[in-house]
This record gives structure tokens, sequence and C-alpha cells, in this order.
């Protein structure tokens, strides 16, 4: 053969070779209520279809679990029980229970899983939404401070009448981080869990970083208003276009302020950036609730956490970790 020829050959073998360490799998499917999306990076074939599968699983595992939709579920046990007496409940949902009231004390309420004793009025399939009425009664229900937790027994128990908690701001952030650790056990180094908004990556894209968009909240799904060069973090979207409907010219969407019952208005989405998805689903919740001004503040008194913040004007607002110099 030519010299020439063997080089190119040559040149034509190495990007083959490198490949051979493995490749990219991805599956999508309905979990949570949402759309679950794993990506991961496997030499392996049927190791890689068996982790897909398991996150799966897991994440089906979280809901059953703590889903407020489901009668059967230990979230819905509490919910009908813990008003009368003192409800024990499983290590997991206990320890989400106390990091959710951790966010209620640092946020000064803004996150508040007992917003649900109001937010159950709402439907937002059905353009639902409570009068003002309704809402009077069920307001003084919305209080962190009366879900009482005790961690000897590891019971939890409403000491308002009318209470009820829903971990919609912060359970699907917990499902990601387990999915991830669950990856990790398996050796899996490179991986992308995403359920919903909330998404953890693993490692980076092969080399390089992978590019997550914030989507424009005034436009069609795919139009990105801010695009982020991402590796090993999490980073959830809170946005008033996820579930929501109009009337009269108002959007009723489903991140509730504690304070009034009704929507956040200061804020179309916040994206939060941070070490875990547990976090960064809690926190984008909380500063929607707070607003740019509140919630760039509690941002940047956070080790680790950065935000990006598109207001009720559009205007998109950094942190300092974040905005150009
Ligand atoms: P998504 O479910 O679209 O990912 P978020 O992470 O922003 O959205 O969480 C919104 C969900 O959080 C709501 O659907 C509801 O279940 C719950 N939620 C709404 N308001 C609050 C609040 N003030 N504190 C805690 N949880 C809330
Ligand atoms: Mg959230």
């Amino acid at each position: 053969m030519h010299k020439l020829a063997w080089i190119l050959c040559l040149a034509l073998a190495v990007p083959a070779a490198a490949a051979a360490d493995g490749r990219w799998y991805r599956r999508e499917a309905a979990a949570m209520g949402t759309s679950v999306r794993v990506e991961l990076w496997h030499a392996d074939a049927a190791a890689a279809e068996a982790a897909m599968e398991a996150v799966l699983a897991e994440m089906r595992r979280v809901d059953a679990l703590m889903s407020s939709f489901r009668p059967g579920s230990e979230l819905s046990r509490i919910n009908r029980e813990a008003g009368a007496r003192a409800v024990a409940v499983s290590p997991e949902l206990f320890a989400l229970i106390r990091r959710a009231q951790a966010i209620s004390a640092l946020s000064g309420g803004a996150f508040d899983i007992t917003y649900a004793s109001v937010g159950h009025l709402y439907n937002f399939r059905q353009g639902i939404a409570p009068d003002d009425g309704a809402l009077e009664q069920a307001l003084p229900a919305v209080d962190y401070r009366s879900l009482v937790l005790d961690p000897a027994a590891r019971s939890v128990r409403f000491a308002r009448p009318g209470m009820r908690i829903d971990l919609g701001g912060i359970a699907k952030g917990h499902a990601v981080d387990r999915a991830i650790a669950l990856l990790r056990a398996r050796g899996v180094r490179e991986a992308l869990v995403s359920a919903g908004g909330d998404t953890r990556i693993l490692g980076d894209h092969h080399g390089r970083p992978w590019l997550t968009g914030i989507r424009d909240p005034r436009r069609p799904p795919g139009t990105s208003a801010v695009v982020l060069p991402l590796a090993d973090t999490a980073i959830s979207t809170s946005g008033d276009y996820e579930r929501y409907f109009e009337r009269d010219g108002v959007r009723y969407h489903h991140i509730i302020s504690p304070r009034t019952g009704r929507p956040a208005r200061a804020a179309r989405s916040v994206t939060i950036l941070g070490p875990d998805a547990t976090t960064t689903d809690a926190l984008s919740t909380t500063v929607f609730v707070l607003g740019p001004r509140a919630g760039l503040a509690l941002v940047e008194r956070l080790e680790g956490i950065e935000a990006v913040i598109i207001d009720a004007a559009g205007r998109v607002h950094y942190s300092s970790g974040l905005a150009p110099p």
C-alpha cells in the first residue's frame, strides 16, 4: 500500500478507536407527572440499558412514596392522619420534610410545603382558583412552624386545622439526586438526569461542557433566553409557564406565595445552580416566590449557589458568580 494511504487509514482509525471506550445512551419516559430524561456515557450496551432502567424505576419509587395525587403514598397518609395525631414516616420522607423545613426557615417562609393547605384549592388543568372567601378561610393553615416534626419518633403532626403538605417543590430534585447516586454506584462517570425542570449533571459531556438552555418564558419551548455551559452541577428552573391558566388577562400558575395564597408575581422564571438537585429544586421555587430583589439577596448569602432570574418585565438578572465582569 502507498505510504500516504497508510497515513490516511491511521488518521481515520484514530477517532474510531477513541470512541470505542463507550458511547452515549439516552432514554426519555413519563414519570413523576413529568418527562424524565437520562443520558449517560457507557462502554457496555447492556449495562447502560440496565442503568437507565434503574433510574426510571427509582423515579417511580420516589413518586409512589411522595406524590400527593396518589392515595396510597406515604405523603397522602400524612395528609389524612396528621391533623389528628403524630404520624410516623419512613427515614427518607422524614429527611426530605426536614430539608424542606430548613429551606422555609432560611427563606422566612417563602418556601413552605404547607402552602398545600391553599394549594389544593387550585386546579390548573380545569382552570379553577379559589375565591377570596375560600382563601381567607384556608390561609391560616399555611405555616411551616405549625408542622411539628419529632426526630426521635420520626413523626409528623399538623398543629393547625385544615393543614396539608405537598412536596411538588422539592421531590423531583430529590429523585434526580437519588438517580445520580445510583448511577455513580454503578460506575457511571458522565451522565445527565432530569425530571421536568430539575437536572443534575455528573461529570461533563465527554471532554466538553453540556450546553443547557434556559427557556424564554414567553416564547415556545425550544427558544432559549440564556445558554449556560455546565459540568458537575445541578440546575433547576421554576417557571410561570409550566402549569397555568389565564382568566381576564391574569395568569394563574402553580408557584404560590404562602403569605397571600396567590400565585407569586415578581418573576417569570427562576433558574438556580448548585451542588445538588434537592437544593436547586427547592431554591428555584423559593426565589421565584421572593422575587428578583429578595431572591438575589438570599442567593448571594449562600455558598455555591447561583441564579438567573427573568423578572416580570422580561429582564434577566444574574447572581454575582455568573454576571459578566
Ligand atoms: P415544577 O413542578 O414545574 O418543576 P417548581 O420546582 O417550581 O416546579 O415547583 C412548583 C411546585 O412546588 C408546585 O407545583 C407546588 O407543588 C409546589 N409549590 C408551590 N408553591 C410553593 C411554595 N411556596 N413552597 C413550597 N412548594 C410550593
Ligand atoms: Mg423547584
